[in-house]
């Protein structure tokens, strides 16, 4: 096939309709995602959670749990919520720090969660933080690693390459659970805490349209680990 140049990841790349695919389709799955999350977060910061800001019931969920140390602070942005165990620390957007919306404490508990499972040892929390650095080192090399294996048409730094890469696929299959789990644990804390039921559902709606950004994702880089071994199948077949 005159049109895969060397082992076939070179200039033929971007005319291939394969390659294609796994763009449009990692694209329309990024933007569903991102879609659905913002509509379910939209309809539910409408609905009052009688008083209390995501900071107050985060706050109240760490007491409970036994992480009364947890710091809250708050970050810039739009749904840049996180917890960061470097510094045990729960950083919460404006808005939901101070809002008193079901959104706000849907995701202000969620981060909680997160930082209970590191409190408590969850296995595949200490798992995920395990592979931070690992998965740091393995995505800034594995596209190098790749480029030499195809302009010294080295097949074994290719093979190397997608070993890297296969690492973020791991990676983003070990956060699933751990993403679930916070939720999990952000649900119950809200239906303990005497939300009324149809609040307790719009968290868990709010939760779950977050949670399957984290879905399309692992989707993604699924695809691209296939496409990546199809491609190095393909061109040793050629
Ligand atoms: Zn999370």
């Amino acid at each position: 096939m005159p049109l895969y140049y060397g082992y076939g990841y070179g200039y033929g790349a971007m005319f291939d309709p394969l390659y294609l695919v796994v763009v449009i389709v990692s694209l329309v799955l990024g933007l569903a995602a991102q879609a659905y999350i913002n509509r379910a977060y939209r309809t539910w910061s409408k609905v009052s959670s009688d008083g209390c800001s995501g900071e107050d019931v985060a706050r109240r969920m760490l007491e409970a749990n036994g992480c009364g140390a947890v710091g809250i602070r708050r970050v810039n942005g739009h749904l840049t919520d996180h917890y960061d165990p470097r510094d045990n620390n729960l950083y919460l957007s404006s808005e939901n720090m101070l809002g008193g919306s079901v959104a706000s404490v849907a995701v202000a508990c969620h981060e909680a969660g997160h930082a209970v499972q590191r409190a408590r040892g969850f296995s595949m929390f200490k798992m995920r933080q395990a592979l931070v650095p690992v998965v740091n080192f393995t995505q800034s090399v594995w596209m190098i690693v790749l480029l030499l294996g195809i302009f010294m048409n080295m097949a074994g730094l290719t093979t190397i390459a997608i070993a890297l890469f296969a690492f973020s696929v791991v990676f983003q299959l070990v956060t699933l659970p751990v993403e679930f789990d916070a939720s999990r644990r952000a649900i119950a804390y809200i239906q303990e805490s005497g939300m009324s039921a149809q609040q307790v559902e719009g968290a868990r709606k709010v939760l779950t349209a977050a949670a399957l950004t984290y879905v399309a994702a692992a989707l993604t880089s699924i695809l691209q680990l296939l496409y990546l071994l199809a491609r190095t199948q393909r061109s040793q077949n050629d």
